[in-house]
């Protein structure tokens, strides 16, 4: 047990975590074929809190056979839409029913606060898949009438049939490590797909436990395979695997480029989520109560560890100073430490890795002449901490004004007017993901939303989601749409049928 856990009250099954985690292939808990297993840990800490099997290609290959037959034959595809509904609402009520043990595996493998991972991550877990089980018996096609030119006089019946795309590879990060495990499960199995999941190796926890679930709810064996490793071995196989028809990611546009290669063979069909560097504008009118906090929540929610994070904050001159002061001491007020501990408000960063590259970008900004007016380093001690961090002073050429971080760290800069060069400053960016806009002028907030070329755009309020809701990127910030009806699309391919009358 972590040192961690022996001090706040936990409901997480000792045994649990105790006992080496295997994987969920062809519904069976499995080692790996190599017998390798590795650690994985308390970000708070940095002490290992369980030791977890180590998937790898030879794996991954009996995952993806597993899924082709679940996708082929036996109960899964025999079952109606309404079995299929009635099923995937029961994963989101399972998931319901153990929201605290969820909630707390989830804060200790990945860091983040306990009352966040119980407000937003599991609630939003259960909720994805109650709203995708009533999207089992709604998905339909159309009749079209045709008019085929070169057949004067004769009749048609035309229909399309909407299947699902088969076996899908599902790829996720460890920033809502059971929530993305959810977005992708959730309209996969609504579609009728089979799935090999490869979980992040920093937070695999939460999706096992996940997968016991499963298996509670009676999903047919084969259905989920999960399968724990390390993205260059694990992932990389899962992504250039023949038996999978379609890969979905969400992670680093740098990895997303390399899934994109790797699905390139076979033509894979391929749906990203990535990175982000989104803009989030303040203009003088606006309810700076509101504005502020919520700035500074945008930046600062999940440690900065989102790829929606509204990182560049662009502020009006006439209200600049009292923004960048408002964030500021935003940024001060929030109290660090093991996210166990109820008084937390931020926790660490996810692992070792995680917090030297934010470290590296804190020291970039300053080399290019960037002013941290609060934070600007990591933290003493155990743990893989970063004090939230407001830079000014910068330059839209500087990396950290560039490049997403995934931190907590906020560019601010100024502008004059709501103009094209507003527009222009928000849109440089290679990314597309989301923006924010705070302002109480509806004519100038839809002129803004329309001009900014991205997936999200949220006015006086951010990081606001909802199952209904489609969420993806512009740019290189992905491919395709998770949640709402639009996720289905990812999962299903069109099949015209037409018969001579
Ligand atoms: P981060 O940089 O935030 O850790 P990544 O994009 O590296 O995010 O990782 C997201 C997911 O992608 C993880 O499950 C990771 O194991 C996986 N991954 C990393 N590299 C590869 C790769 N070359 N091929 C397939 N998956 C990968």
């Amino acid at each position: 047990m972590s040192a961690v856990m022996k001090d706040f009250p936990t409901s997480v099954n000792q045994q649990f975590l105790a006992t080496p985690k295997k994987m969920l292939i062809n519904g069976k808990w499995v080692p790996a074929l190599s017998g390798k297993t590795f650690e994985v840990m308390d970000p708070s800490t940095a002490e290992p809190i369980a030791r977890v099997a180590e998937g790898e290609k030879e794996d991954i290959d009996i995952a993806v056979r597993a899924a082709r037959a679940a996708f082929e034959s036996g109960p899964w595809p025999a079952m109606t839409p309404s079995q299929r509904g009635k099923l995937v609402w029961k994963i989101g009520e399972l998931i319901a029913q153990h929201a605290d043990e969820l909630a707390e595996l989830e804060t200790l493998n990945n860091g983040k606060p306990l009352a966040v991972a119980k407000a937003a991550d599991i609630p939003l877990a259960a909720d994805i898949f109650q709203y995708m089980a009533g999207w089992t018996t709604k998905i339909e096609g159309k009749t079209i009438p045709l008019s085929v030119l070169y057949t004067p006089g004769a009749r048609y019946h035309s229909y399309t049939l909407p299947e699902p795309i088969g076996v899908v590879g599902q790829i996720i990060p460890w920033n809502f490590p059971l929530l993305m495990a959810a977005w992708k499960l959730a309209p996969a199995l609504a579609t009728g797909c089979t799935i090999v999941l490869k979980v992040a190796e920093e937070t695999p926890l939460s999706a096992l436990r996940l997968g016991e679930l499963l298996q509670e709810a009676g999903l047919p064996d084969g259905v989920v395979n999960i399968v724990t490793g390390f993205g260059e071995t694990a992932g990389a196989a899962l992504a250039a695997h023949p038996g999978v028809d379609k890969i979905a990611f969400t992670g680093s546009t740098e990895v997303g480029r390399l899934i994109v290669q790797a699905a390139a063979r076979d033509l894979k069909h391929v749906s990203l989520e990535l990175g982000g560097k989104s803009p989030n504008i303040v203009l003088e009118d606006a309810d700076l109560d509101v504005a502020i906090p919520g700035a500074a929540n945008a930046v600062f929610f999940n440690h900065g560890q989102c790829c929606c994070a509204g990182s560049r904050l662009y502020a009006q001159r006439k209200i600049y100073d009292q923004v960048v002061e408002g964030v500021a001491a935003q940024a001060r007020s929030i109290k660090l430490g093991s996210g166990l501990d109820p008084s937390t408000q931020m926790g660490p960063m996810v692992s070792e890795t995680q917090r030297n590259r934010v470290c590296g970008y804190l020291d970039s900004g300053r080399k290019d002449g960037a002013r941290a007016i609060t934070g600007g380093k990591p933290r003493d001690g155990a743990g893989y901490f970063i004090e939230p961090t407001v830079f000014v002073d910068t330059q839209p050429n500087m990396k950290i004004v560039q490049e997403e971080i995934f931190g907590p760290v906020v560019t601010v800069a100024p502008f004059d007017e709501v103009n094209e060069e507003l527009v222009r400053a928000a849109n440089d960016t290679i990314y597309g993901l989301a923006a924010g806009i705070w302002t109480r002028d509806v004519s100038k907030a839809h002129t803004l939303a329309a001009r900014l070329k991205t997936g999200t755009v949220w006015i006086n309020c951010y990081n606001i989601f909802d199952a209904a809701l489609p969420f993806g990127g512009y740019k290189q910030s992905g491919w395709g749409r998770e949640m709402g009806e639009a996720v289905l699309e990812n999962y299903l391919n069109t099949k015209a049928v037409t018969i001579g009358l």
